[in-house]
């Protein structure tokens, strides 16, 4: 079987077609455009670049940026009293912190700084907690991006068997808990999993998100699956794949996810996505 592609990079655009839709039901209500403050600490290039590609998507669905840029030296105070700031700001819906934060600065303690109803990466313990409770408000953005792309099949999750590699609080935690949410029966797996090979091979829907390039081989999946790769490596020859094998995978599976121009876009959709639904939460109009 040749899989079908899950193309990230339509869906993305689809999202923020949709999105700049309602921002501007939003200013027509309100006066004003859904808000994201974008805080940056430190001269990390990649950091740079997820932060600009993120501002230009923002742009393109007509959400307004409020965009800080910290030198490395930044202390934690400052850096606090930033997020209390936009905490307070009424333009602002959604606050994004760029991870990884500089070694001297305790990301968790940041992350927790967050009002909960800004936090549009879904990263406070508070949403976390919603999920857990299978009441979420914000939800994690790759994840929630995995859950569209899976729905954009029109594969049914309900009822399914779904494998989820790797128990990251950003990634496969919250993957699996949506999951659990829309009824699949799931397994997580780690790095000490027994017979990971087999656990996988019963996964009707594979979701993936280790960090190692090309892991998943086609003899761990099952015929007809669907793979959904979340992880980006970069080669020693500069080119950047995901944890599974992608061509021979996509022999077996039924739709496959590519990296890159999978998740990556649909990560972004979604925090613009979380941002519009958090000033139309704020203007009473979801
Ligand atoms: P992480 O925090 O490093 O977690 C990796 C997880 O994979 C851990 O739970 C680890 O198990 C498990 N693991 C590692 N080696 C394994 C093995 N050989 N067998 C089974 N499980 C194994 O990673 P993450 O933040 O979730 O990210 C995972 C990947 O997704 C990375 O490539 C990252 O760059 C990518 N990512 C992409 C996006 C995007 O928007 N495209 C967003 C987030 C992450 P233990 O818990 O036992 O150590």
């Amino acid at each position: 079987m040749a899989a079908r592609l899950i193309d990230g990079k339509a869906l993305a655009l689809q999202v923020r077609e949709r999105l700049a839709t309602e921002s501007a039901a939003v200013l027509a209500k309100t006066g004003m455009r859904p808000g994201l403050a974008t805080i940056l600490v430190g001269d990390d290039p990649a950091s740079h670049l997820y932060v600009k590609s993120k501002q230009k998507a923002c742009d393109a669905a007509g959400i307004y940026i409020d965009d800080h840029k910290l030198p490395t030296s930044t202390v934690q105070a400052e850096l606090l009293a930033l997020i209390e700031k936009e905490n307070a700001d009424p333009k602002i819906h959604g606050i994004l912190i760029q991870l990884p934060l500089p070694k001297h600065i305790d990301s968790k303690v940041v992350l927790e700084a967050v009002s909960p109803d800004k936090d549009a990466d879904g990263f406070h313990p508070y949403n976390f907690g919603r999920l857990v409770e299978g009441h979420p408000v914000f939800e994690a953005c790759t994840p929630k991006g995995v859950i569209k792309m899976i729905e954009s099949t029109g594969v049914s999750i309900e009822g399914k068997r779904a494998v989820v590699l790797g128990r990251s609080n950003i990634v496969g935690k919250p993957l699996a808990l949506m999951l659990l949410q829309r009824h699949a029966t799931v397994t997580i797996c780690h790095s000490k999993t027994k017979d990971l090979p087999g656990v996988c091979r019963e996964a009707e829907l594979l979701l993936v998100a280790i960090g190692k390039a090309k892991f998943v081989t086609a003899d761990m999946v099952q015929d007809g699956a669907v793979v959904i790769d979340v992880g980006t490596n970069r080669l020693p020859n500069g080119k950047v794949v995901g944890d599974v094998d992608f061509e021979p995978v996509s022999q077996k599976a039924a739709w496959i996810s590519p990296v890159p121009g999978g998740v990556g876009p649909m990560t972004i959709a979604m925090l613009l996505d979380n941002t519009v639904e958090s000033a139309k939460r704020k203007a009473g109009m979801m």
